[in-house]
């Protein structure tokens, strides 16, 4: 390993002030609809990962995997929706899936034969959903799939990982963050079997949990893949204590052919999924084992409601089936992750090379550059990180023209070419040793 040189405070500070005022001043209608927009959204955001300093990006259009600023600014966009954009900005297929839906006719107030289409899709693609129901967000089926597990196994508490993220509703940092929902969560520490395992086999019966929320690589946590070792111990601990194991692949069913869990070879009870799965537009699932999810059947007495008015909304039902059937088939799913694989060496090769203190953590299509020397396993590894570093880097790559997450996320789409993805290994390279002085000397 590497030994770090500890950045330079004083020229760091310098440079990123420098670069956000150039970043500022090649956007003046970009601050000019900030302004406006903060008279109406509060600090003139909706969403609050899209924020940033000095004020955020704003895209007028995008076509393939180029989206345009409102300043005319043209930018390979690396990002993908935070993976939600699989499919590109101008998927034709998905296009024609979303106009000819809205031919049919849109808000029909009544079940269609779409959601059964996609429905069979899923099950298809993720063998351990045997059944599954549709939400708006991934957040809503992290919050239906606890539900679930909680009736099923007539238990109140939940077991989440530290740095995990299922939605804004259910995010755990070193704790729980204050806008989550009320739920009784046990926190344990990420890839480590012990802390996890010793909450699910409490002696007294009374204190064992209802399930386990995991996700098979913390996503917004910075895209750390769980040992095999790590979620079979929690197989096997949920198994023998009667807890649910719930997946939450909201980011990662894109891996592979049959996301984390076919790739792992490890069936948890019940999955949710997310972001992509509408084919861009908005959507959720939940689903697994035909047992527990028929507490929602509701012809059943005594059944579980699950309402939403746009459960089934047509677009997103037919844009999500076009995706997974037609153009994100599971031989498609297997090369695009080798091609995420082969970005993720690529830069770590690049950054070897220019000695920086920054390193690449994911797996497949999902990665995370992080302003840390060495392994990462856990979100403590990202402790010792300098943000300041990333913050620049991200200024400087989107003067180069690539755009990722202000975190250093990106997420693959299928529309990025391979001469855009050596075009950005070339401008890390660049945007790297044009900074060296900061770390090094
Ligand atoms: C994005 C995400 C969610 C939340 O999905 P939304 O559709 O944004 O509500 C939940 N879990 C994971 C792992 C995610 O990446």
């Amino acid at each position: 390993m590497r030994t770090l040189t500890p950045a330079r405070s004083g020229p760091l500070d310098e440079a990123v002030t420098e670069a956000r005022a150039r970043y500022s001043e090649r956007r003046p209608r970009t601050r000019a609809l900030h302004d406006r927009a903060q008279q109406y959204l509060p600090g003139g955001n909706t969403r609050s990962v899209l924020y940033h300093h000095p004020f955020p990006l704003r895209i007028d259009r995008a076509w393939d995997a180029i989206l345009e600023d409102v300043d005319g600014h043209q930018y390979v966009d690396l990002l993908g929706e935070y993976s939600a954009g699989l499919y590109g900005h101008s998927n034709p297929v998905i296009a024609k899936a979303m106009t000819d839906a809205l031919a049919e006719g849109i808000s029909r107030g009544a079940h269609t034969r779409h959601e059964i289409d996609l429905a069979q899709a899923v099950c298809a693609r993720f063998p351990s959903i045997e059944r599954v129901r549709f939400t708006n967000s991934g957040t809503e089926a992290n919050l239906m799939a606890v539900t679930a597990a909680r009736a099923f196994t007539g238990r109140e508490a939940i077991v989440a990982f530290r740095g995990g993220y299922h939605g804004g509703l259910l995010t755990f940092k070193s704790g729980p963050s204050e806008v989550n929902a009320p739920y009784e969560v046990l926190l344990a520490d990420y890839n480590d079997a012990d802390s996890a395992c010793s909450l699910l086999t409490a002696t007294d019966s009374a204190s064992t949990p209802a399930c386990v929320l995991v996700e098979p690589m913390l996503g917004s946590g910075g895209c750390i893949p769980a040992d095999h070792a790590f979620l079979s111990s929690l197989r096997a601990a949920a198994t023998e204590a009667g807890v649910l194991l719930i997946f939450d692949e909201v980011m990662t069913s894109r891996t592979g052919a049959g996301g984390m869990a076919g790739r792992l070879g490890i069936t948890p009870d019940l999955t949710t999924l997310g972001k992509y799965i509408g084919g861009g537009s908005s959507l959720g699932a939940f689903g697994g084992r035909a047992d527990v999810m028929e507490l929602f059947d509701p012809a059943r007495p005594g059944s579980l409601p699950h309402a939403g008015t746009f459960n089934n909304n047509v677009l997103s039902m037919s844009a999500g089936y076009a995706g997974l059937t037609k153009v994100y088939p599971p031989e498609v799913a297997e090369r695009h992750t080798a091609r995420g694989d082969k970005l993720r060496a690529d830069l770590l090769a690049v950054i070897e090379r220019a000695g920086a203190p920054f390193t690449v953590t994911g797996t497949g299509t999902l990665l995370n550059v992080h302003p840390v020397n060495g392994q990462v396993r856990s979100p403590a590894d990202l402790a010792a990180g300098e943000p300041r570093l990333l913050e620049l880097l991200f200024l400087d790559l989107l003067e180069l023209g690539y755009y990722l997450a202000p975190r250093g996320y990106l997420a693959l789409s299928l529309a990025v070419t391979g001469a855009q993805l050596d075009g950005f290994v070339a401008a890390m390279a660049r945007a790297l040793v044009a900074r060296q002085s900061l770390w090094s000397g």
